[in-house]
C-alpha cells in the first residue's frame, strides 16, 4: 500500500535537544555537558529564538530555563502546548535550587515531564534526556504507524465501499461478516440486513442444497482453494433474481473467513440474449428470420425424429409485391410485408413457427401435423388471407401469394433438403399461374435435376460454340418476293443432336445466360444481313427475336446500335420480335424501350399475335410495325371458324393501324391461298423452307413463283 506509507513522516537520523537558557555562561556548560551524546544539540538563548527554532526543526526534547527575562520558560512551554506541531514535545524545567515549591508544580502544569534542580548531577541529567528522548523517539514512532495505519484502513474502507463489484467476507461457520455497499446496492437491501446473515440465505438452489458443510464454499475453503460459478443465480432482499458470477477466496488462516466476490452479470446476460434474439429475427417483421428458421426446423426434426411425427414446411412468396415497392415506394412495401406478416401469424396456431427468409418471402413451421392435408387447408386459408383487397396510405391493390409445401419425412429428411423442396413446390405453383400452393413431389425433384444437368450443359455450350443460326424466308403473299429472313437459334448438341430453341430457351432466360449468347445472335446475324443485303437487294429485312428478359434490359439499345454501326446497315432492316407477355411484364418500361428503339429505327414486331392477353387495346398504345399471327391460328383456320375469324380480324386490324401482317407456319397452298384472299401481307412456313443454314438460304430465289412451289418440306 504505497500510497498509505507515503503519508508517514521519516524519522530524523539523530535526535535534536535543545537547550534555552539566557546566560550565556550556562549555556557554554551545558554544550560542554551534553555536546558527546546520542542527539543534536542545539542552543538558543531566549523564548523566542527558542520558539523559532522548534518551528524550523523538529526537536526531541527541550531543556528550558525557567527564569529568563521577557519570555520566561513558562511561557514558553505555554505558547508550545499551544501549537500542535509542539504539543507533546517534552520539556525538563532547569531551575535554580531557590525556587519555591510552587514554581514546580506550576513547571509541571503547564506541561514539563521533569524538573531540575540546579545544581544537578551531570550523568543523572544525561540518563534522563537519553530516556526521554527513546520515548520521544517512540512516540513518534508510534504516531507515525497510527497515522500509517489509520489510512491504510481508510484506503481499504474507500476500495471495499466504491468497489462495482459485491464483496462479502464470509465466516468459516458461513455467515457474512462484512458486506460492500455494492453487494447490498446488487441485493436491493442494506449493508446491515446481510452482515450476520448466512451466505446461502442469497444463494438460489440447486448450488448449496445440502447446507453450508457440504457446499462447495466450504469445501474449497476447507482445501485453500479459490471456488468460482460463472453462472450463479443471487435472491435478492426483495425477492427478485440476480445473476451473477462469483468467487470464494479463503483469507489468511488465523481469519477463518473467506471473501466472496459477486460480479452482476445481468446486463451482460440480457445483452447476450438480445444479440441472441437479433440474430434470428427479422427487424422489419419481428418474425424470425432465415437463421432463426433455420433454427427451429432443426430442433424440431430432432425432436420428432423419435415421435415419428410428421411437419409440414410452407414456403409463401408474395405475388406482386415487387410492382407495389417499385411503385409506391419502399415505406410502404415494408408496411405491407408487416401487415403480411402479421396476418400469416393470426393464422397459424401459436406453437407454429413463421420467418421472413427474404425480401416477399415468408415460412411457415406446421408442427405436429397429423396430414398432409391439414398443411394444405393452411396454404389455403394463408393465400386467401393475403390476396384480398389491401389499402396502405390511401392506394387501394391486390396482392397474391403462392405457396409451396414440402413434408418431413417424404420430402426432405433435412432441414436444406426440406427447404430445397418447398422452395421449388412454390416455384410449380407459380408457374401454375399464381395463387396456388403444391406439394413437393418427386417428379419435380427430378424435373429440378435435369434443369439442373441442362442448365450445366448450357454452359458449356455457351464455352464450346455450340449454338448455330437458322434463317427461315418470308416472303410477301400478292407478289412473291422476298422480304427477308428470320433468325433461328439452334443448339447442335455432341449427342441429342439438333435442339430446338423451345427446350432451352426458357431455361437460357432464367439463368440468364441468353445476355451471352444475344450479343453474338445480333452480331453474326447482321453479318448475314449484309450478305443476304448483297445477294438479294438493299431492302432484306432480318428479324431477330427478343425474349422478355432481352427486352427488359437497359443495353438493349445500345447492343443494337453497335451491330448496325459495325456492318453499315440501315436501322429499318433489322426488326425486332417481341412477344405479347414481354410488352405486358412492366408497362411502363415498355413503353420507355419501344420509344428507344422506335428513336434508333428499327422496326418492331409482335410475334405469337393472338396467343397472350390478345388485347387489343394496347395495340393504340404501342407504336409497332408488324403483326405476326401465330402458327396455331394458321394450323386451324381452314377447319375453323372462329381461328379464321381471329385470323382475319387481325389482318382487318393491322390494315386499319397500318401495320404490316405475317402469317406464321404456313404449310399448304390452302392456307397460302385463304391468305391471299385475306389480304394478309406476308407469310413464313414449312410451305416455302423451315429455318435453313445460311448457305442454303443464300440460294433462296428472291422472286417466288407460287404456281411452281413444290411439295412443302419440313425441316
Ligand atoms: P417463333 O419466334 O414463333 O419462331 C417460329 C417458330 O415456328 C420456329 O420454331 C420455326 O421453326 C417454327 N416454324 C416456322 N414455320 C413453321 C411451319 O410451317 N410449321 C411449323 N410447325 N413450325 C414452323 P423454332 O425455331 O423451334 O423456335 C421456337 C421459338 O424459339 C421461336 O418461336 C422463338 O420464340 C424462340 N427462338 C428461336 N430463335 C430464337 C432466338 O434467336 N432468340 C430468342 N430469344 N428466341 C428464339
Ligand atoms: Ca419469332
Ligand atoms: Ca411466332
Amino acid at each position: 500500500m504505497a500510497q498509505a506509507q507515503s503519508k508517514t513522516a521519516a524519522l530524523p537520523a539523530k535526535q535534536v535537544l535543545l537547550v534555552v537558557d539566557d546566560r550565556m555562561e550556562n549555556l557554554e556548560a551545558m554544550q560542554a555537558l551534553l555536546e558527546d551524546g546520542e542527539w543534536q544539540l542545539r542552543c538558543a538563548s531566549s523564548g523566542e529564538q527558542a520558539l523559532r527554532c522548534l518551528l524550523e526543526e523538529d526537536v526531541g526534547l527541550v531543556l528550558l530555563d525557567v527564569q529568563m527575562p521577557g519570555m520566561d520558560g513558562f511561557e514558553v512551554a505555554r505558547l508550545m502546548r499551544g501549537n500542535p506541531h509542539t504539543r507533546l514535545t517534552p520539556i525538563i524545567f532547569v531551575s535554580a535550587i531557590a525556587q519555591t515549591h510552587d514554581a514546580v508544580l506550576r513547571g509541571y502544569s503547564t506541561g514539563a515531564v521533569d524538573f531540575v534542580l540546579k545544581p544537578f548531577d551531570p550523568s543523572v541529567l544525561r540518563h534522563k534526556i537519553q530516556s526521554l528522548l527513546e520515548h520521544e523517539h517512540n512516540r513518534f514512532e508510534l504516531q507515525a504507524l497510527t497515522l500509517q495505519l489509520e489510512s491504510a484502513r481508510a484506503f481499504n474502507a474507500s476500495v471495499l465501499a466504491n468497489a462495482a463489484e459485491g464483496i462479502l467476507v464470509v465466516g468459516e461457520d458461513g455467515r457474512i461478516q462484512y458486506a460492500n455497499p455494492a453487494m447490498a446496492q446488487m441485493l436491493e437491501g442494506d449493508v446491515s440486513d446481510m452482515e450476520g446473515a448466512e451466505l446461502l440465505a442469497f444463494l438460489d438452489n440447486p448450488l448449496c442444497a445440502d447446507g453450508w458443510l457440504h457446499s462447495e464454499f466450504y469445501l474449497h475453503f476447507r482445501r485453500g482453494a479459490t471456488y468460482r460459478v460463472h453462472e450463479a443465480m443471487m435472491r435478492t432482499l426483495k425477492g427478485g433474481c440476480l445473476p451473477v458470477a462469483l468467487s470464494c477466496s479463503p483469507l489468511p488462516r488465523q481469519q477463518h473467513a473467506m471473501v466472496v466476490i459477486a460480479l452482476d452479470m445481468s446486463v451482460v446476460r440480457n445483452l447476450h440474449a438480445q444479440l441472441e434474439s437479433q440474430a434470428v429475427t427479422d427487424a422489419l417483421t419481428g418474425l424470425l428470420n432465415r437463421r432463426g428458421f433455420h433454427r427451429a426446423l432443426e430442433s424440431s426434426l430432432a425432436r420428432i425424429e423419435r415421435s415419428g411425427q410428421r411437419v409440414a414446411v410452407l414456403y409463401l412468396d408474395l405475388d406482386g409485391f415487387k410492382r407495389i415497392n417499385d411503385s409506391l415506394g419502399h415505406d410502404v412495401g415494408d408496411q405491407l410485408l408487416r401487415r403480411v406478416g402479421e396476418q400469416l401469424k393470426a393464422c397459424l396456431r401459436p406453437y407454429d413457427s413463421l420467418a421472413r427468409i427474404g425480401g416477399d418471402e415468408f415460412t411457415a413451421l406446421l408442427d405436429n401435423l397429423n396430414h398432409p392435408e391439414d398443411a394444405a387447408k393452411v396454404a389455403e386459408k394463408l393465400i386467401e388471407l393475403v390476396s384480398v383487397r389491401h389499402t396502405l396510405d390511401g392506394v387501394d391493390f391486390t396482392l397474391g401469394a403462392s405457396v409451396g409445401i414440402a413434408c418431413f419425412p417424404e420430402c426432405g429428411q433435412s432441414v436444406e433438403g426440406l427447404l430445397r423442396a418447398a422452395d421449388m413446390a412454390m416455384y410449380e405453383a407459380k408457374r401454375a399461374g399464381r395463387q396456388q400452393y403444391r406439394f413437393f413431389s418427386q417428379e419435380m425433384n427430378g424435373r429440378a435435376r435435369s434443369r439442373l444437368m441442362l442448365e450445366e450443359s448450357l454452359r458449356h455450350a455457351i464455352e464450346n460454340d455450340d449454338f448455330v443460326l437458322v434463317y427461315q424466308p418470308q416472303f410477301h403473299l400478292g407478289t412473291g418476293r422476298l422480304r427477308g429472313f428470320e433468325v433461328l437459334l439452334r443448339w447442335q448438341h455432341r449427342v441429342a443432336g439438333i435442339v430446338a430453341p423451345n427446350v432451352f430457351i426458357p431455361l437460357l432466360e432464367e439463368t440468364r445466360l441468353i445476355n451471352r449468347l444475344a450479343d453474338w445472335i445480333f452480331r453474326e446475324g447482321a453479318m448475314q444481313l449484309a450478305a443476304f443485303r448483297q445477294q438479294f437487294g438493299a431492302d432484306m429485312v432480318l428479324s431477330i427475336n427478343v425474349s422478355p428478359v432481352q427486352f427488359g434490359m437497359p443495353q438493349l439499345v445500345a447492343d443494337l446500335q453497335r451491330v448496325l454501326d459495325a456492318h453499315g446497315l440501315q436501322p429499318g432492316q433489322l426488326e425486332v420480335e417481341v412477344t405479347e407477355s414481354a410488352l405486358m411484364q412492366d408497362l411502363e418500361l415498355t413503353q420507355a424501350q419501344l420509344r428507344h428503339l422506335r428513336e434508333l429505327g428499327v422496326k418492331i414486331a409482335i410475334d405469337d399475335f393472338g396467343t397472350g392477353y390478345s388485347s387489343l387495346a394496347y395495340l393504340r398504345h404501342f407504336e409497332l410495325d408488324t403483326l405476326k399471327i401465330d402458327r396455331l391460328f394458321i394450323a386451324n383456320m381452314l377447319d375453323s371458324p372462329r381461328d379464321a375469324a381471329v385470323v382475319s380480324t387481325i389482318i382487318d386490324l393491322g390494315r386499319h393501324l397500318g401495320l404490316e401482317v405475317i402469317a406464321e407456319g404456313v404449310e399448304t397452298q390452302a392456307q397460302r391461298e385463304w391468305l391471299t384472299r385475306h389480304h394478309c401481307n406476308i407469310m413464313q412456313g414449312f410451305l416455302v423452307a423451315p429455318g435453313v443454314p445460311a448457305s442454303t438460304a443464300m440460294q433462296m430465289p428472291a422472286q417466288l413463283d407460287w404456281s411452281t412451289l413444290p411439295q412443302p418440306r419440313s425441316p
